[in-house]
């Protein structure tokens, strides 16, 4: 059968229809499959891609930094000044406009959210944790690590709508204008996870210049994926702290990234960017809590990407082996589930995630029809706050991990159980 709306079938047909579905659903069962899905994470190709950098620094080569210091020894605090020279062209910030951490951009965001709470931030007038009740926006679907982190401080959390340029301004401009208690926004701006939108100029603009009734309040600006570019005419965000500065509010925004989809998931660098202000705030208690960060894995990441030409062309690598991923995903949904009216995904530009909405209702019992078949996907609600997708409906699907064989098996188990549903959702 071809392409049809179900919503236009008889009963009878939809009952017919989902016999033949059931029998190939069964047949994957019967295989006994073990595919998980369920996380963001570079293949081991990709991880290949970086195996130079460990030769980049050997026994014989000079650790000095470019500034004579030892990389081995204590020191550096806040970064050796190559790495912040490169990570602050690739941010569009100046080198005193940048930290550089360890090999987690999130235990970057954990900290940053846990220091506001015991001592407050730059603008603060008051630690959170002394406040009767702080809120944090969150664009959803979004980063299920970021509500984990608010939930981990007891921070209340309020989905805002997203849109296809970013989040709902009206929704977002109304709430941080009227209640004290909204202190921030986790925003992921280009290629977001799971939804692959980059924020308009128009909502950077609003994001900087809005009235917010918080003295300190801020935007956690988690630029994970600003180099993870799937085709050749990228998306361009526009550069938030220069907004904010233009605004008049130089000191509203945190930016964060890392290396962790360019390197190595474990072993990358972090970065952090904002105000001078904000960051020598910062640095005043990073001197307390280290005395200095890894250097060695700062220099040799220096030594191995040296430029963003050459960063550009190490992303082009991975792209040539994800892009095919996402495509696969996309012939396959297109052939299984286009034309039914009973889902909608992406196609991003970039990113790591494509966001499948099922009919409202369905996407728990799709993503555990999927797991009985074998497949295990990101928990239904992940992607919203609390875990409750109000219209349960989001899948957020990670094609990079597996292989092309796993992922073109689990996308068509995926897409049979999205049929089996949304029939018996329509039959009910
Ligand atoms: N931010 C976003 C939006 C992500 O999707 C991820 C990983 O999936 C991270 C941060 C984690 O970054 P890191 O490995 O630097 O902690």
């Amino acid at each position: 059968m071809g392409a049809i709306n179900y919503s236009a079938l008889s009963s009878a047909e939809l009952n017919g229809l989902y016999l033949e579905l059931q029998g190939r659903f069964d047949e994957y069962k019967n295989r006994k499959l073990s595919l998980d899905m369920s996380r963001g994470k570079p293949c081991s190709e990709q991880l290949d891609l970086s195996l130079g950098m460990l030769d980049a620094i050997g026994s014989n080569d000079s650790l000095k930094t470019k500034d004579g210091s030892d990389s081995r020894n204590y020191g550096g605090l806040d970064g050796i000044a190559e790495a912040k020279e490169l990570f602050a062209k690739i941010l569009e910030v100046s080198m005193n406009e940048i930290i550089i951490g360890g090999n987690s951009s999130l235990a970057l965001m954990h900290d940053t959210i846990s220091r506001a709470m015991v001592h407050g931030l730059y603008s603060s007038k008051a630690p959170w944790g002394k406040l009767p009740v702080v809120k944090f926006l969150c664009p959803s679907p979004g980063y299920d690590r970021h509500f984990a982190i608010c939930e981990l401080f007891g921070i209340e959390m309020i989905p805002v709508e997203m849109l296809p340029d970013g989040p709902n301004m009206d929704q977002v401009e109304r709430f941080v204008r009227e209640d004290a208690g909204v202190r921030g926004i986790w925003c992921v701006p280009k290629y977001s996870n799971p939804d692959g939108i980059t924020y308009s100029d128009e909502v950077v603009d609003r994001l900087a210049s809005m009235e917010t009734k918080a003295e300190d309040f801020t935007i956690f600006w988690d630029d994970a994926y600003t180099v993870h570019h799937l085709t050749d005419n990228p998306d361009r965000l526009k550069n938030m702290l220069a907004a904010c500065k233009a605004a008049g509010n130089p000191d509203r925004v945190l930016i964060f990234s890392s290396t962790s989809k360019i390197s190595f998931s474990g072993s990358g660098i972090s970065v952090m960017a904002g105000s001078e202000n904000n960051l020598n705030y910062f640095r005043k208690q990073l001197a307390v809590q280290s005395i200095g960060p890894d250097k060695i894995n700062q220099l040799r990441h220096v030594r191995f990407f040296k430029d963003t030409d050459h960063i550009k062309a190490h992303m082009e690598k991975h792209a040539a082996i994800i892009k095919p991923k996402f495509d696969t995903v996309f012939s396959i949904l297109e052939a299984g589930l286009s034309g039914r009216q009973i889902a909608e995904w992406n196609k991003p530009n970039g990113g790591y995630f494509i966001s499948l909405n099922t009919l409202d209702g369905c996407a728990r019992e799709v993503v555990s029809m999927a797991s009985e078949a074998g497949v295990t996907l990101t928990k239904a609600g992940a992607t919203f706050p609390y875990g409750k997708d109000p219209r349960n409906r989001n899948i957020r699907i990670a094609p990079t991990f597996p292989t092309p064989a796993e992922l073109k098996t689990a996308i068509e188990i995926l897409c049979l159980c999205v049929q089996l549903v949304s029939i018996r959702k329509l039959l009910a």
